[in-house]
Parts: structure tokens; C-alpha cells; sequence
């Protein structure tokens, strides 16, 4: 079913929290694309020649895959952020396997247009710059915690995570799928999940999770998600809420901004005259 784009970018949070003259810029290089479950986005070594946005519930994972056929998830990407090269000059090889979990709609743009329009907008420059420190907290919290916490809390770790991203307790997921996410056995992961259900947490179905106490869930599991909360919060001006991410705030060229746009360069105008009117 094809996808309006003006949409769906207020249905992904990176997008919306874009003004007016920056999701201008932006506009005319987004494609809608939907992807089925299981679909592929991008391979492990192809090239990335495009960054995809999931919108509404749609989320990805970047996973890894060993030489023995084992894999592992290390990001999970949901409507508040982008699948591929957000700081890439280009098109680059993929160093992990980028899968739809949930299927939904997209949006992606070329990685080279993308490029064009950070050195237009300092404003984008930055947002997908904090958005990209994000991502990297999450990836590193997630190897931490690979190597450091039990199984229960990694699980616990990977369902808030999904939780936050989709909105809603019930989580459409497989056994199949959140033993390999996790890189462990499928029946192991049954008897780990039994014991979280024998615990009042979640509710385990065909094909679906049900989370039933999250706070209980918070207490229960070790504080890798809340550290990368946290850190969404502070970097990226995102706000949790009851549905879990519910917006990126609109931020000024924040006070991590990286970036120093010379008066006479493209953007550079704009940019003081961004900074003196507060954004
Ligand atoms: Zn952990």
C-alpha cells in the first residue's frame, strides 16, 4: 500500500522534530517503502545507499551473524530514529545485518541527498548527530550487557526496549525471533520466559509477548535500558511517557552541537539567525 509521505513524517520522531524549513529540505529525497516482516534492509558488507526511517510502529534491528550461524542483536530502531549512514559520508559498507522486526511503514532517502542536506542545515547536522551518539550509547549499553548480565535481564532488557518503541504492552513477537535476537537456543529462551510469566511480568501467547507490570519489569531487570533512556533523554531531548518514546523535543542547536557553520558557508546564516531566535 503505498505510503503518504507527509504522514509519515510526523509518525517518525527524528522527522517531526524537525521545523519547517529543514523538513523542506528533506522533503523532496524522501521515498515511502514498506517492508514486510523478516525483510532485509540492508546486508553485513553491501553497501548503505540509503538511510531508512521507520514510521508508527515499524522497527528494525541491526543484528550481527557469526561464521557459525549464531546472531545477535545489538540496536533496536523503532520511529524515533534512522536505519543506516546517518553519519556516513555516503554510501559505506554495512558492518551488521539491518532486519525488520515489526513490520510498517518507511521512509528513507539517499545516503549522498542526506549529506547534501546536513551541509544545508546545521539544525539537521546536529539532530542526526546527538541521534547518532544515541545509537551508539545503545550498541555499547547492549554489549555491556551481553557480556556482563543473565539472560533474564537481557530479555527484560530487549522487551522495554521493543515496549518503548511500539507503544502498546502487547509485542508481536516470536519465540523464534527473541532467541535470536538474544543468540540463544529457542527452548532455552521458552524456560527463561516461563519463569518471567511465573514472576507477573509478562504473558506469553502465539506469537506475541504481553507486558503486564512494566514498573515491576524496571525493578526486575539490571539498568542497562534505563541508562540508555536516560541518555535519550539528556542527548536527544526525548520524552517517555505511558506509550513510551512519544516525542523528540525540538531542540536548539543544543549545547552539544558539534558544529561550527561559518557565517559565509551554505547554512551559515541560517544558522545564527537559528541560534539568536533560540532553536
Ligand atoms: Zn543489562
Amino acid at each position: 500500500m503505498p505510503v503518504d509521505p507527509a504522514v509519515s513524517l510526523e509518525s517518525n520522531l527524528l522527522l517531526r522534530a524537525l521545523r519547517g524549513a529543514d523538513r523542506d529540505l528533506l522533503k523532496p529525497h524522501l521515498e515511502p517503502i514498506t517492508y514486510a516482516k523478516g525483510a532485509t534492509i540492508f546486508e553485513a558488507g553491501a553497501a548503505v545507499t540509503h538511510v531508512t526511517f521507520p514510521c508508527e510502529h515499524a522497527v528494525a534491528t541491526l543484528v550481527i551473524t557469526t561464521s557459525d550461524g549464531r546472531s545477535a542483536e545489538t540496536a533496536t530502531i523503532g520511529h524515533e530514529g534512522a536505519v543506516g549512514g546517518i553519519v556516513s559520508q555516503g554510501h559505506v559498507p554495512a558492518s551488521t545485518h539491518a532486519i525488520v522486526q515489526i513490520a510498517g511503514p518507511m521512509l528513507r532517502i539517499d545516503a549522498y541527498a542526506l549529506q547534501d542536506v546536513k551541509r544545508q542545515s546545521p539544525y539537521v547536522r546536529d539532530l542526526f548527530a546527538r541521534y547518532s551518539d544515541c545509537l551508539l550509547a545503545q550498541v555499547l549499553q547492549s554489549s555491556a550487557c551481553n557480556a556482563l548480565h543473565p539472560i533474564e535481564q537481557r530479555c527484560l532488557r530487549w522487551l522495554q526496549t521493543l515496549h518503548d518503541r511500539i507503544g502498546s504492552p502487547v509485542l508481536p513477537i516470536t519465540h523464534e525471533l527473541l532467541a535470536s535476537m538474544l543468540g540463544v537456543q529457542r527452548t532455552y529462551l521458552t524456560r527463561i520466559l516461563r519463569i518471567l510469566q511465573d514472576q507477573g511480568l509478562i504473558r506469553v501467547g502465539r506469537g506475541r509477548i504481553t507486558v503486564l507490570d512494566r514498573a515491576k519489569m524496571e525493578i526486575a531487570s539490571c539498568d542497562c535500558h534505563a541508562r540508555v533512556r536516560d541518555h535519550y533523554t539528556t542527548v536527544l531531548g526525548a520524552v517517555y511517557g505511558d506509550g513510551g518514546l512519544e516525542r523528540i523535543e525540538p531542540h536548539s542547536l543544543s549545547r552539544f552541537a558539534a558544529v561550527e557553520v561559518p557565517f559565509d558557508e551554505p547554512g551559515g546564516k541560517r544558522a545564527s539567525e537559528m541560534a539568536k531566535a533560540g532553536r
